[in-house]
């Protein structure tokens, strides 16, 4: 998960990372009373999650309490990559010496972490890396020994950072790899860090991504998620612990157990609806191994709940678990959700392979649900699908 920059600042607050005070606002006449509070001068800056926004416009110097205003009013509504600003934060200005870079990720090709650093910081960093590598100091981190004052001396030498400062980014260092370790990141970039004209040390920008897969122990990390941006459909499969990803424009939904299955169940389907005038899938959706008249009902509500969804495909090869509980799994779930209330209106087309497939289809035929259609072959139910949802 990406932050916003303010909400990276506020990482870097808690560990002592050192930032200016700044505030988040909506409207361009709320900068008004957050510039007094700054001292009047101000820098404002778009919230979007991608980088470049110096160089789009979307970082801007006010003078005084009108000029944010003004400030605000260009910049919220602005499109940046494709990013359109809703937010705005307001910053106490730096008065900025010099402009370095630093850095620390995964780095998944050699299997450790990584420290990036440059006294070539500021908005060319990613030409720097491109035309001078030699100007942007790669350092391996060893994940069990981390950052040590010794690790933050070696990448301070390795950029060539002044002497002057070197004392202040040896400790900032140590302390943005806090943040690393601490809130459980994959990335966690100042750019730029700042020399001001008295000499301090200031994070002035922050890129932080946070692993997902440490959501577990991490309790705080949830109030960090840009709700207004998830797809509604995602948040509620995440919430019910689904597999699931909205695709735009499909009309097809699709369950299958597998990842694998799964990826190659909307290629099929995407290929079939060719000859049914573009039909596309409208979902992934990976119920896994032990598909549960629950799971299947839960699979299956989230995937009914999208109105642009036309047909189900459900696509199921039996292994562990197996085709007739599977089956039984599915004649449940539609019993549940009609108990729920839920309108079930759509066709469902059902492939059953794999272990038990004989007994699972059985059961299906008894079933006799008026919207189950059985297909035994893969293609033959996505393009049977792909027809249903064009019609
Ligand atoms: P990015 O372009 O999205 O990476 O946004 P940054 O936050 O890095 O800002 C871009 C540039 O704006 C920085 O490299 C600085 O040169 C400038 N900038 C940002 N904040 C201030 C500030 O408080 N004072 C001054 N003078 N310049 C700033
Ligand atoms: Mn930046």
């Amino acid at each position: 998960m990406d932050l916003f920059e303010y909400q990276a600042k506020d990482l870097f607050a808690k560990h002592d990372v050192p930032v200016l005070a700044g505030e988040v606002i909506e409207t361009p006449e709320a900068a008004r009373e957050v510039a007094e509070r700054l001292g009047g001068r101000a820098v404002v800056k778009a919230q979007v999650k991608t980088g470049g926004r110096g160089k789009a416009g979307g970082v801007k110097l006010a003078a005084d309490p009108e000029d944010a205003v003004e400030k605000a009013r260009a910049i919220l509504g602005m499109d940046i990559k494709g990013h359109t600003v809703h937010r705005v934060m307001l910053a106490e200005t730096a008065d900025i010496a010099e402009e370095y870079y630093v850095s620390f990720l995964l780095d998944r090709t050699n299997r450790t972490f990584l420290a990036m650093a440059s006294i070539e910081g500021g908005m060319e960093i990613e030409e720097v890396a491109a035309t001078k590598p030699e100007a942007l100091a790669r350092i391996p981190v060893d994940p069990i020994d981390g950052v040590t004052e010794a690790k933050a001396r070696e990448i301070v030498q390795a950029a060539r950072f002044p002497e002057e400062v070197a004392g202040q980014v040896v400790e900032v260092l140590q302390r943005l790899w806090t943040v690393f370790i601490e809130e459980d990141a994959l990335l966690v970039e100042v750019n730029p860090l700042v020399k001001t004209a008295e000499g301090k040390i200031i994070a002035l920008d922050g890129k932080v991504s946070l692993d997902a897969n440490a959501e577990f122990r991490q309790p705080g990390h949830a109030a960090l998620e840009d709700k207004a941006a998830a797809n509604p459909l995602e948040a509620a499969a995440k919430e019910r612990g689904l597999n699931y990803v909205k695709l735009e424009g499909g009309s097809v939904g699709i369950i299958g157990n597998g990842a694998g299955l799964v990826m190659s169940t909307l290629d099929v389907v995407a290929y079939a609806g060719e000859a049914h005038g573009g039909v596309k899938p409208a979902n992934f959706l990976d119920i896994g191994g032990g598909a549960s008249a629950e799971v299947m009902a839960n699979g299956l509500e989230i995937i009914l709940g999208d109105p642009e969804v036309k047909s189900v495909f459900v696509n199921v090869f039996g292994g562990i678990t197996a085709c007739d509980a599977v089956a039984n799994g599915i004649v449940q779930a539609l019993e549940l959700l009609k108990s729920k209330g839920e309108n079930v209106s759509k066709p469902l087309v059902v492939r059953l392979d794999g272990n038990n497939a004989e007994l699972g289809r059985k059961i299906l035929t008894d079933a006799d649900h008026p919207l189950v259609e059985q297909v035994d072959t893969m293609d033959g139910a996505a393009n049977r699908a792909a027809e249903l949802a064009a019609k």
